[in-house]
C-alpha cells in the first residue's frame, strides 16, 4: 500500500480502501470502547482522525506504546466515511507503529496552547504548532508566488552576492565579514598578514544590506531582473518590524520610470495577496479565527482596490494638520516614522498608500534627482498594520549627477567604480524596489511581530543560534 499524505486522504473520494499514513500525533482522546487519534503530517492545516477500536487497541496499550501528543507514528487502516463534525473521512486503524515517543511529562507543546513569546524560545519545536505550520506553509506559497509572477512577466532571477564590498544604502548598517584567526592556514609572508587573516582574503567586506546595485548590473544587460535573497542589517532591530537577517525581493527594470515602478509594485503585491487567498485558504481561515478576525477582509480589500498615490510633501501637510498626537513631530525634511505611515494608511486614506518624491537628504545616493534639486524619485509603499512594506525609486542614470550626489553623501567613487561604469557605457533610465519578505508575511498572516513569520529570527537578543 502506497503511503498517502494526510491532505490526499482528506480529499479522497475512494473509500473502503487500505491506506498508510505517517505523521505526528496531535491529540489522543476517547473512552474504554474507542480511541480517537488526530494525525498531522504537515501536508496541510487539517489533521486526519484515526479511530482505534479498544478491543484491538486498549487505551493502556496505546499509552504504554507512547501513542501520545507529539509522537511520530505510522498508521495502517481502512479509509471510511466519517460521522464526525468537520471531516468527511477517517481511518479505521488496523496497525499503529510508533517511531519516536514524546515524553508526556516534558514535551513542551501541551494541548492548552502557548503564547507566541513562549514559542519564540523553542524555535526548534514551534513548527509543530497550528500557528507556525500555517505561517511556514504560507511563507512557502509566497516565495513560490514571487518566482511565478516574475517568470510569467519575463523577468530573470539573478543571484546577487551575500559578501560584498559596498554599502548599497550608505546607512552604515553592515556586518563585517572576518575569518577565525586560528583556523586560517599560514599566510603570505608580508606584513599585511594580520589583516589578511582577519578579513576576506585581505579585503574588507560586509554582509549585503541590499542586492540592488548588483541587480542594476544585471538589468543593464537582461532588461528585467529580480533578486530574492537574505539581507543583513546591523541595526538595533528591537522592533516588531525589523530583523538583523531578513529576505528581500528586489526587481530592477531597464527603461522603467517611477510611474512604471509604482504600477509594477501594485500589480505584484496584488498578485501575491490573491495567490495567498486562493492557495492558503485553510491556513488563513485558522489565522483569521485565532488572531485577527479582520485578516481575510483586509487581504480581499487589497486585491480589490487601487492604492492611493501622493507625494511626501503632500503627506507632510496632511500629518501636520492631523488631530492625532504623534510621538515624533513631523517636519518637511525628516523621515516618516511608522506611526505617521500608519496614520496615513489606517486613519486618513483607509487604503494602501504610495508616497513619492522624498527629500534627497533622507534617501540613498542612487535615487534620481528631480528638477527641483531638492527631492528624488523615491517611492515607499505603505500598508495597514505595518507602515513601509516597499522602498524603491527610479535610479539616477546621469554619470555627472550621480557623482555629485555621491560626493554630497560621502560615498567613495573608488568603491563603486563598476557601478559608475554602468552610467559611462550605454546608460539608460531604470527603476526598481525592495519588498521586505517578512513585512509581506506580516501583512498576509496578520501576525503582529516579525519574529513570528520567519523560522529562525535573528535579532539582538535572539535566544538560539
Ligand atoms: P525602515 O524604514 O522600516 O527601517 P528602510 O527604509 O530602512 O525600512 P529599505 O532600505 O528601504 O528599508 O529596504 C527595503 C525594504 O526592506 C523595506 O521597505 C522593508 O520592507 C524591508 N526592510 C528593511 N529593513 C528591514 C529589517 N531590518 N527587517 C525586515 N525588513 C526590513
Ligand atoms: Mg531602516
Ligand atoms: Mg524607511
Ligand atoms: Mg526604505
Amino acid at each position: 500500500v502506497r503511503r498517502s499524505s494526510v491532505q490526499e486522504l482528506l480529499q479522497s473520494q475512494e473509500l473502503e480502501r487500505e491506506v498508510v499514513v505517517k505523521g505526528w500525533v496531535r491529540t489522543r482522546r476517547g473512552n474504554k470502547y474507542v480511541q480517537f487519534i488526530a494525525i498531522n503530517d504537515g501536508s496541510g492545516f487539517n489533521s486526519i482522525q484515526v479511530v482505534a477500536d479498544a478491543e484491538k487497541f486498549p487505551e493502556e496499550t496505546l499509552k504504554a506504546d507512547g501513542v501520545e501528543n507529539g509522537a511520530a507514528v505510522m498508521v495502517r487502516g481502512k479509509l471510511v466515511a466519517s460521522q464526525g463534525k468537520g471531516q468527511s473521512v477517517e481511518i479505521q486503524a488496523s496497525e499503529i507503529t510508533v517511531y519516536g515517543k514524546a515524553d508526556t511529562e516534558t514535551y513542551p507543546l501541551q494541548k492548552k496552547g502557548h503564547s507566541l513569546e513562549f514559542l519564540r524560545e523553542i524555535a526548534h519545536l514551534r513548527p509543530r504548532t497550528n500557528t507556525f505550520g500555517a505561517v511556514l506553509r504560507i511563507r512557502h506559497a509566497m516565495a513560490f508566488a514571487v518566482h511565478q509572477y516574475f517568470n510569467d512577466h519575463g523577468f530573470y532571477y539573478v543571484h546577487t552576492p551575500i559578501v560584498t564590498g559596498s554599502d548599497a544604502e550608505g546607512a552604515g548598517q553592515m556586518f563585517r565579514v572576518t575569518t577565525l584567526p586560528d583556523q586560517n592556514p599560514p599566510l603570505m609572508e608580508d606584513k599585511s598578514a594580520v589583516d589578511y587573516k582577519q578579513d576576506f582574503f585581505g579585503k574588507q567586506t560586509n554582509l549585503t544590506v541590499s542586492g540592488q546595485l548588483e541587480a542594476e548590473v544585471a538589468a543593464m544587460a537582461l532588461g528585467k531582473v529580480y533578486t530574492f535573497g537574505p539581507t543583513f542589517r546591523a541595526e538595533n532591530s528591537n522592533t516588531a518590524r525589523h530583523l538583523a537577517e531578513f529576505w528581500m525581493i528586489e526587481p530592477e527594470v531597464a527603461f522603467n520610470d517611477l510611474q512604471d515602478n509604482m504600477d509594477l509594485a501594485e500589480d505584484f503585491l496584488r498578485h501575491l495577496v490573491r495567490y495567498a487567498l486562493t492557495h492558503c485558504a485553510d491556513d488563513l481561515k485558522f489565522l483569521n479565527e485565532q488572531y485577527d478576525k479582520e485578516l481575510l477582509g483586509r487581504l480581499q480589500f487589497v486585491v480589490d482596490n487601487d492604492f492611493t498615490r501622493l507625494t511626501y510633501t503632500e503627506a507632510v501637510e496632511i500629518l501636520k494638520t492631523a488631530k492625532q498626537k504623534f510621538e515624533f513631530p513631523v517636519d518637511w525634511g525628516t523621515d516618516l516614522q511608522s506611526e505617521h505611515e500608519r496614520y496615513l494608511v489606517e486613519k486618513h486614506f483607509k487604503k494602501p498608500v504610495i508616497l513619492t518624491d522624498y527629500p534627497k537628504d533622507i534617501k540613498a545616493f542612487y535615487m534620481k534627482l528631480n528638477d527641483d534639486n531638492k527631492t528624488v524619485r523615491a517611492m515607499d509603499v505603505l500598508f495597514p498594520g505595518i507602515g513601509e512594506i516597499i522602498g524603491g525609486s527610479q535610479r539616477e542614470e546621469s554619470l555627472e549627477k550621480l557623482t555629485t550626489r555621491m560626493a554630497e553623501m560621502h560615498v567613495h567613487e573608488e568603491e563603486l567604480w563598476w557601478y559608475l561604469e554602468l552610467r559611462k557605457y550605454g546608460t539608460a533610465p531604470h527603476a526598481g524596489f525592495g519588498l521586505g519578505f517578512e513585512r509581506l508575511m506580516l501583512f498576509v498572516t496578520g501576525m503582529g511581530n516579525i519574529r513570528d513569520v520567519i523560522p529562525f529570527p535573528r535579532f539582538p537578543k535572539s535566544a538560539e543560534f
